[in-house]
């Protein structure tokens, strides 16, 4: 019998999570982000699954991080366009952006020479990446415009040409740093009649005066919420990557017992333990402190004991009709129909529903519906 264990992959929510986005960018075009393996849920099946919807209604293009990433997918079949966040990294690579027919974000003067200097037959659109306060990539906002007015004059990449920055704290509900870089974006659009793409997950769910021309959210697409205090449209999302175990074996123990590496976790009480076929060796977050919730039978229960490589321990003792074989689910949608947020497990690792997800690793089979 096969390990119990998978990430189950809803593709419908996938598609009902973009249309949200869509819903909520109204007259912006919504790209989908589907880097780091469409957030560790397969890049090809996601993106397949939202090719698949009407043609009104389907993504206008994909972002990936890196080339490796967009070839990936056009050898999977997708044929929408793809633009590539961080541009290219070595100068030759621009023969394989024309080849495959991507756009690309150009964040530094090396790529900007690379690409006047470069003949494509046809436009390679490009987004012109702007530092307007996340102080990572992008030109800074006082060199922007002769940037700008450049690739502008170059005939082959005039065409789709935009500015595109990144929210630092779209997601906080003190929004002085948000608005500042807004205000700044917004300052140069205006002064380069350029169109505008801005907003990730939570410009997208808060923020409708950050949707400029595109809006290019990441995370909501996989149902996770980002935004510091929810709101109404993120009430909406629904969770895509269920990861489902079993119970494999079961443990009775007197008070005082402890469980797992270093006896993190003592019984209380007389206590029952199930050990669950999930462990860091298959990304789970080895930082899930006690108490972090998992849902047995569709009951909410929790982790009992430090994470170990293949497995993980949680406490049955008020679920007496759990036993081998008892349905364990670390996040998503149970078959009870509880649902476990990943964004409750990540405040328990004291991470964020990003880590998690990426983090599952390819030892744990995806399976899609
Ligand atoms: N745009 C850029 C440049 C990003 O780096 C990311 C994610 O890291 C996104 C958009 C999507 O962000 P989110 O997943 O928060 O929607």
């Amino acid at each position: 019998m096969a390990r119990p264990l998978l990430a189950e992959i809803d593709l419908g929510a996938l598609r009902h999570n973009y249309s949200l986005a869509r819903e909520l960018a109204g007259d912006s075009r919504a790209v989908a982000v589907i880097k780091a393996d469409a957030y560790g849920h397969g890049a090809v099946a996601c993106a397949a699954a939202l090719e698949s919807l009407p043609a009104e209604r389907r993504p206008p293009a994909f972002a990936v991080a890196c080339l490796e990433e967009a070839e990936a997918l056009r050898e999977g079949g997708i044929e929408s366009s793809i633009v590539l966040l961080e541009g290219i990294f070595e100068p030759h690579e621009l023969a394989r952006v024309e080849a495959l027919g991507l756009w690309m974000a150009v964040h530094s003067e090396w790529q900007v020479s690379a690409l006047l200097a470069y003949r494509p037959a046809k436009p390679i659109p490009v987004w012109l990446k702007v530092d307007s306060g996340m102080h990572r990539l992008g030109f800074p906002p006082d060199q922007a415009a002769a940037v700008w007015e450049r690739l502008a004059a170059a005939p082959t990449c005039a065409t789709g040409l935009l500015l595109m920055s990144h929210f630092a704290t779209a997601d906080a509900v003190d929004s002085k740093y948000f608005q500042r870089q807004l205000d700044c974006m917004q300052a140069l659009a205006r002064r380069l009649d350029a169109p505008l793409c801005l907003a990730n997950s939570p410009a997208t769910l808060a923020w409708p005066e950050a949707h400029g021309a595109w809006v290019r959210p990441g995370v909501m697409l996989y149902g996770s919420d980002p935004l510091e205090r929810a709101n109404e449209a993120s009430h909406r999302l629904e969770p895509v990557m269920t990861l489902r175990s079993e119970i494999i074996a079961v443990r009775d123990l007197a008070a005082g017992e402890p469980v797992g590496y270093a006896g993190r976790w003592q019984a209380s009480r007389p206590s029952r333990i199930g050990v669950v076929a999930c462990g860091y060796g298959d990304g789970y977050d080895r930082h899930a402190a006690d108490g972090t919730p998992v849902l047995v039978a569709g009951q909410r229960t929790a982790i009992a004991g430090k994470v170990s490589m293949d497995m993980l321990t949680v406490d049955l003792t008020d679920i007496p009709e759990a036993d081998i074989g008892t349905e364990v689910v670390l996040w998503g949608r149970s078959r009870h129909g509880a649902v476990l947020s990943v964004d409750e497990v990540a405040r328990h690792c004291d991470t964020i529903s990003y880590t998690l997800l990426t983090g599952i690793l390819p030892r744990v089979p995806r399976r899609y519906t």
